[in-house]
C-alpha cells in the first residue's frame, strides 16, 4: 500500500487525486525540486512520490556514507570540465545555481560543511543522514507531501478538464492529476520510459565510473599497491588521464581509473569492455629524462642489482615486475645493462600494454552515462520542449560528472531550476 509520510515518521494525508507540482522520485533532484517548488511558492500542493519506502537512499550510501555533497569549484566554464556527458549545456544552469550556492543552501539551514584537501565538500559530521534529516526537515517545513512505496503504473497527458497536465496511474490508489510533472527518477528504466512516451529521444543508458578487469601476471600479487601519478590511456580512443592508480586484486582501480572510464565510457561499453590500456608509471618524465636516470643509476649503482634498485621512486615489488617484463634477469647489475635492455625498460615505463578484459565492480560511486537528450530540454527551466509542463532534473538526464561532488552537484542545479520554474508556470 502506498505510504504517506513528511519526515518518514509522520503521518499526513493519502496520496491527494490532484496536485499543482508532481515529483516523481525522491532522489537528490527530486528532493531539491519539490522544496524549492513549494518553498517558492507556498500556495501550490507539491506531492513527491517514491516507489521504495525510504527516499534518498543513495545520498545515504554516497561517499562512503560521508555524502561528498559537491565540489569546491566556483568557476563554470571550469566547473563543467568535470562532466563527460552535459559539459556544455550546464553552462547556463551553472551560472544561476553553482556549488557555492548548494554550500550555502545546507549552510542556511544548519549543515556545517567542509571542504577536502582535493575540494571535495562534506558535511563536517562525516554523516550523510545530516544531509537526509536537511533535506526531509526542509521538505516537512515547506509543505511537501512525501509519497512513499508509491508505485505509478503510467504517465499519460490528461486529456480531461483543460487537457493541459498529466494523469498518473498508481497500484492501489486513485489516480493522481497534477498541473505539472517532474521526472527525477534518476537511472530508473521507467522514468525513461514514460519520457520517451511523452516523446523525448534516450541517448542509450550505459554504465560510468568502474574499474578495469585486467588479468596481468605484471600486477599479480600487487593488490594494495599506489602509484601516484600514472598517465592512462585508452588505446585506438584518443582518450588519456593522469592521477592517482590503485593495483586491485582483479586489476587497475583509483581516481584515474574512474575518470577513465568516465570519459571512455561509451566506447568501452561499444567494445564491450574489452580494450588495450597503455600505462605511463612514470608520467612527469620524458623518454629522455628517464634515459637520463637509467644512465645514472648505471654509473652510481653499478654493482647493485637492477631489480633491487627502482627508478623514479616506483614501488620495489612493481619495479621487479617491470624489469622482468623487459627482459631483464633478477641478478643483473645497473653496469650489465645493455642499450636493448634499456630501450625495452624504458618502454614498459612508459607504454607498458595491458588488455581489459571487463567491467569491474566498483561500490563506491556508480552512475549512468545516457538519458533524456539534453537538446529536447529547456536547460533555464527544466521543461521538455516537446511536451509542455514536464520537466526533468538529476540523472534521468543525459548528464553526469567524474566522482568528487560533481553528480549530486548536477542533481541540486537541475532539481533547483525545474523546481523554481514548475513554482513559476501556471
Ligand atoms: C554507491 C554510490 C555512491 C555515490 N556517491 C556519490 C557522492 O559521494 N557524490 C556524488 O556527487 N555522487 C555520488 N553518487 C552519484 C549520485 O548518487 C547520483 O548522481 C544522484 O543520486 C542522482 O540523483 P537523482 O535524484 O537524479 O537520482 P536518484 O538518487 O537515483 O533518485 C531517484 C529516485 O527515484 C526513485 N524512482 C525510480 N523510479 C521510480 C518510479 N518509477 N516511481 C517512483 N520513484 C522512482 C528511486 O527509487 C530513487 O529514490 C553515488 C552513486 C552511488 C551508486
Amino acid at each position: 500500500m502506498p505510504t504517506t509520510t513528511t519526515t518518514g515518521s509522520l503521518p499526513v494525508a493519502s496520496l491527494p487525486r490532484e496536485c499543482d507540482a508532481a515529483i516523481i522520485g525522491g532522489g537528490a533532484a527530486g528532493f531539491f525540486a519539490a522544496i524549492t517548488c513549494a518553498e517558492s511558492n507556498p500556495g501550490l500542493r507539491v506531492a513527491l512520490i517514491e516507489k521504495s519506502a525510504q527516499c534518498l537512499a543513495k545520498v545515504r550510501i554516497s561517499g562512503g556514507g560521508r555524502c561528498n555533497v559537491t565540489h569546491a569549484c566556483f568557476e563554470p566554464t571550469e566547473l563543467v570540465r568535470h562532466y563527460p556527458r552535459g559539459a556544455k549545456a550546464l553552462r547556463g544552469p551553472y551560472s544561476r545555481f553553482q556549488p557555492r550556492d548548494t554550500m550555502a543552501w545546507f549552510e542556511s539551514r544548519g549543515v556545517a560543511l567542509k571542504i577536502e584537501s582535493d575540494g571535495r565538500v562534506f558535511p563536517v559530521t562525516d554523516q550523510s543522514e545530516t544531509i537526509i534529516e536537511c533535506l526531509t526537515r526542509a521538505a516537512q517545513q515547506a509543505g511537501v507531501s512525501v509519497h512513499t512505496t508509491t508505485s505509478i503504473r503510467d504517465i499519460r497527458r490528461d486529456s480531461s478538464g483543460s487537457g493541459s497536465g498529466f494523469v498518473a496511474t498508481v497500484k492501489d490508489a486513485e489516480p493522481l492529476r497534477c498541473k505539472r510533472l517532474l521526472l527525477a527518477t534518476g537511472n530508473g528504466v521507467y522514468g525513461w520510459r514514460w519520457a520517451q512516451e511523452l516523446g523525448h529521444t534516450i541517448e542509450e543508458p550505459v554504465p560510468s565510473l568502474f574499474t578495469f578487469t585486467i588479468h596481468d601476471p605484471r600486477l599479480r600479487d600487487l593488490a594494495g599497491v599506489v602509484v601516484d601519478p600514472v598517465c592512462l590511456r585508452l588505446k585506438d580512443a584518443n582518450l588519456e588521464q593522469p592521477g592517482p592508480l590503485l593495483i586491485t586484486h582483479w586489476g587497475l582501480s583509483g581516481p584515474v581509473v574512474l575518470r577513465l572510464s568516465a570519459w571512455g565510457a561509451r566506447i568501452l561499453h561499444e567494445r564491450g569492455y574489452l580494450m588495450e590500456l597503455e600505462v605511463d608509471w612514470a608520467p612527469k618524465r620524458t623518454t629522455e629524462q628517464l634515459r637520463d636516470s637509467i644512465s645514472k643509476e648505471k654509473t652510481a649503482n653499478a654493482r647493485r642489482t637492477i631489480m633491487s634498485h627502482p627508478v623514479e621512486d616506483l614501488p620495489k615489488r612493481l619495479w621487479a615486475r617491470l624489469t622482468h617484463a623487459a627482459g631483464i634477469r633478477e641478478d643483473e647489475r645497473w653496469a650489465d645493462l645493455s642499450k636493448s635492455e634499456t630501450v625495452r625498460l624504458v618502454d614498459e615505463i612508459h607504454r607498458g600494454t595491458f588488455q581489459i578484459t571487463s567491467k569491474g565492480v566498483f561500490k563506491e560511486e556508480f552512475v549512468t552515462c545516457g538519458g533524456v537528450r539534453l537538446d529536447e530540454v529547456n536547460l533555464k527551466t527544466m521543461e521538455s520542449r516537446v511536451c509542455p509542463r514536464l520537466h526533468f532534473a538529476g540523472e534521468i538526464l543525459d548528464i553526469d560528472g567524474v566522482t568528487g561532488g560533481f553528480n549530486f552537484q548536477s542533481a541540486w542545479t537541475t532539481g533547483y531550476l525545474a523546481g523554481l520554474a514548475m513554482a513559476a508556470g501556471e
